[in-house]
């Protein structure tokens, strides 16, 4: 059996087949706000992924940062009359606690970017020497003209690159870069905002260099699988990859792997339009389990609406689940798990994994005996995908606490 996974450079599904160690990096949120269905989308994605890896015999090195400081959190910070640290430590507490209460498996390194400043400016440092940068009026920028591999990973056209920058907190029309596509790689802090002295003055990183560092820091110039929602492909990703090869002059990431966008009432989820589920919502309205239930019934590459009873839906297939397997002592894998198995090798099949287990249970609780084996493989094919069967005191209360 081989995991085979969607490569967004190649566009296509291949096997992924690392070596015994999986070194990978998933880009983390920006905290200064609560994690929504988006952010949770996401990371259960990469968390299926570890499971599977796991379960393969993989050790699995994968690391997920905070981008706690770039153009979204000061602001915030400053809104609200408060420390950016300040903000930072809150979010990533409530953030801590909605992957705690979704049971993704811990990642190997969370880096904060404010504590590798040092490395972001080693590597600006080593992209200059090696003549990538420009540097007016205290902006340090990545000359793009320099690294022919730029629009490789996305294969977006030039036109397109443009309007995405424009969109996505890019620079193009700055008169002062050389290139529309150029990116910034340094910039002079304003008076309330933290500032790092370097040999290009002082002030703070841009946001794509921060990944590039923290990512090579933690695991090396070369990362197994390098994943994010689909909107980080360009311009956050494409530079990346050429701040980290035009260092290394090694291929960065062998993998890129990518999430689609969650919208609700009819636009996607984000934060500036405010149309957000919070997890933390969701997990005082029932069980954090059909959280995983209900995200798992949308494949990770279709973007999806999401619709206010998909959960009490799967909070109604919870409940089948541990019927079902209400008398399970101990999970044990049996052909059902090796279905599981199969379709979480077809590139993530969850909605396949969902339906395998709903079928399952409905087999279980319709049979005129009880079938101990079905319901044990039941219990193991479930905790492969992270919903643990055998932990009933949170199912009791669970119900109660529904709110309809
Ligand atoms: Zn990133």
């Amino acid at each position: 059996m081989t995991l085979h996974l969607h490569d967004t450079r190649l566009d296509r599904i291949v096997a992924f087949e690392p070596g015994p160690v999986v070194k990978m990096y998933v880009c983390g949120i920006t905290p200064y706000d609560s994690t929504h269905l988006g952010h949770a989308a996401t990371y259960l994605t990469y968390d299926l992924v570890v499971r599977r890896l796991e379960d393969l015999g993989h050790l699995v090195e994968m690391v997920r940062n905070f981008t706690d400081v770039d153009d979204s959190i000061l602001p915030k910070a400053r809104e609200l009359g408060i420390d950016f640290l300040e903000l930072a430590e809150t979010e990533i507490a409530r953030f801590h606690k909605d992957m705690a209460d979704l049971n993704t498996r811990p990642p190997f390194s969370e880096p904060r970017a404010t504590e590798w400043v040092y490395c972001m400016v080693e590597l600006i440092e080593n992209l200059s020497r090696a003549g990538h940068t420009y540097t007016v009026d205290g902006t340090t920028w990545f000359d793009v003209t320099t690294s022919p591999g730029f629009g490789k990973l996305s294969g977006y056209d030039e036109a397109t690159m443009l309007e995405l920058a424009r969109e996505r907190g890019g620079t193009p029309d700055d008169p002062r870069q050389r290139h529309p596509l150029d990116f910034v790689l340094w910039l002079p802090s304003a008076a309330d905002e933290p500032c790092w002295e370097s040999p290009f003055g002082p002030g703070r990183p841009g946001w794509h260099i921060e990944c590039s560092a923290m990512g090579m820091a933690a695991l090396g110039p070369v990362i197994d699988l390098h994943g994010g929602g689909s909107d980080l492909i360009f311009p956050h990703h494409e530079c990346e990859v050429v701040q980290s090869e035009s260092v290394t002059g090694s291929t960065f990431v062998k993998h890129w792997m990518h999430t689609e966008m969650v919208s609700y009432q009819g636009e996607k989820m984000s934060k500036s339009l405010g149309n957000l589920v919070f997890v933390s919502d969701l997990v005082e309205r029932g069980d954090a389990r059909a959280v995983r239930l209900a995200l798992m019934r949308h494949h990770y590459r279709t973007p999806f609406e999401w619709f206010d009873d998909e959960f009490d839906r799967a909070m109604e297939l919870l409940g089948r689940l541990l019927e079902a397997t209400g008398e399970v002592r101990r999970p044990q894998a049996g052909p059902l798990t090796d279905a599981v198995r199969a379709a979480l090798d077809a590139d993530l099949d969850t909605p396949a994994v969902v339906s395998l287990l709903d079928d399952a249970a409905v087999a279980l609780l319709g049979a005129a005996h009880p079938d101990e084996g079905a319901a044990s493989d039941l219990a193991a094919a479930s905790a492969l995908v992270g919903v643990d069967l055998l932990d009933r005191d949170t199912v009791e209360r669970a119900p109660d606490s529904v709110d309809m």
